[in-house]
């Protein structure tokens, strides 16, 4: 019998939440961030519900070329840039634009000869003090760039380290404005997700949204006043029952004494475990999931291949009940929370034995 769990991935939603973000930034052109496999939902599907972008954002060279032998003839950004110089000949062949954040970077772009110049993105450490070049060293960086030929375009860019913050926004925002005053004037890319949705004034030429194309919100609903509702998540993780028991009370559930059933119990085995990429270390109560359309929550431990439902609320689930583990109904964010991580980390971290379903 094949597995049941399978991660669906709905086309529309991708292609809505995209109008929505051109609706944020109605005068910037789009980078979609489709690093990490598109964070979890996979490339191929991405570059199907995407496709009305301006561009793709990607981590890896072999993300860049999948796309283009996939038939994406538009722009492509290497969001952390060229990790060697064999990569650097492949962004020339491939004709993708590269971030430039270090002077190790420069220094190969300057030794090695390549047979077109390339669109570079040189970063800004505005305040992130992750990648990119402080203040100074940026402008020094960005004369050397400017007077190589090899170098056919040049972009500011940075990237936020508290976005949810306005004056903590602001205050890079002050040393992005104190360096292009100095530099002849170049497109600008600033804003990530929460950045798009918090503060126009960040959206410049491009934007980087990631998180909200996949319809998760990057912070808890109702933590701002204003309401996202129109975002509509791409993926649900989805399984079936396999196994339903009925436990007495006073016994204990699952491995060890981790689960003491004090009461008449039924309960679900949904085919999901950690194994697949569903958090092992959930809250031991309250957590939701969707069982026959009723929403009830995980008990007991999470196992490897799979998990326990309490089937109180279910009475008519059966052997094949439907599962949403997070989806449309159960909030990604809320699994995310109850395991004290965040749904950046699910999504990316949804294991390949689990089959796709692009619908
Ligand atoms: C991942 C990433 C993004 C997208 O971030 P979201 O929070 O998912 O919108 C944007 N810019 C850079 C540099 C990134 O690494």
């Amino acid at each position: 019998m094949p597995r049941h769990a399978v991660l669906k991935i709905n086309l529309k939603a991708f292609t809505s939440n995209l109008n929505i973000v051109k609706k944020y930034a109605p005068k910037s052109k789009i980078w979609c961030v489709i690093k990490a496999n598109a964070y979890g939902h996979t490339i191929k599907a991405a570059l199907q519900g995407l496709r009305k972008t301006s561009g793709f954002a990607v981590l890896e060279i072999n993300e860049a070329i999948f796309l283009r032998e996939n038939g994406w003839k538009g722009p492509i950004l290497l969001i952390s840039g060229f990790f060697n110089k064999s990569e650097l000949f492949e962004i020339c062949q491939h004709e993708v634009t590269t971030v430039i954040h270090s002077t190790w970077q420069i220094d190969i772009l300057k030794k090695y000869n390549i047979n077109r110049p390339i669109h570079v993105y040189l970063k800004l450490n505005s305040g992130m003090n992750r990648l990119g070049f402080n203040k100074n060293n940026f402008i020094h960086s960005w004369n050397e760039l400017y007077q190589l030929k090899k170098v056919s375009s040049l972009t500011l860019m940075s990237h936020f380290a508290h976005s949810y913050s306005k004056s903590s926004v602001h205050q890079q925002l002050k040393i992005v404005d104190s360096v292009f005053s100095k530099i002849k004037k170049i497109p600008l890319c600033l804003a990530n997700s929460t950045a798009i949705l918090l503060h126009p004034e960040t959206h410049k030429s491009w934007v980087r949204p990631g998180i909200i194309l996949y319809g998760i919100l990057p912070f808890q609903k109702n933590f701002f006043d204003q309401k996202y509702d129109d975002f509509e998540p791409v993926m649900t993780l989805e399984s079936k029952l396999i196994a339903i028991q009925k436990v007495n009370s006073k016994k204990f559930i699952g491995y060890g004494k981790n689960y003491y059933s004090k009461f008449d119990n039924i309960i679900g085995i949904v085919s999901c475990g950690y194994a697949d990429g569903y958090p092992y270390n959930i809250n031991t109560s309250g957590t939701p999931v969707l069982v026959d359309g009723i929403r009830t929550q995980v008990i007991g431990s999470i196992y490897m291949d799979m998990l326990t439902v309490d089937l109180k609320p279910c009475p008519n689930a059966k052997i094949g009940s439907k599962v949403e583990l997070w989806g449309k109904n159960i909030k990604i964010n809320d699994i995310a929370q109850s395991a004290r991580t965040t749904s950046y980390e699910l999504m990316c971290k949804i294991n390949s034995r689990v089959s796709v379903k692009v619908e």
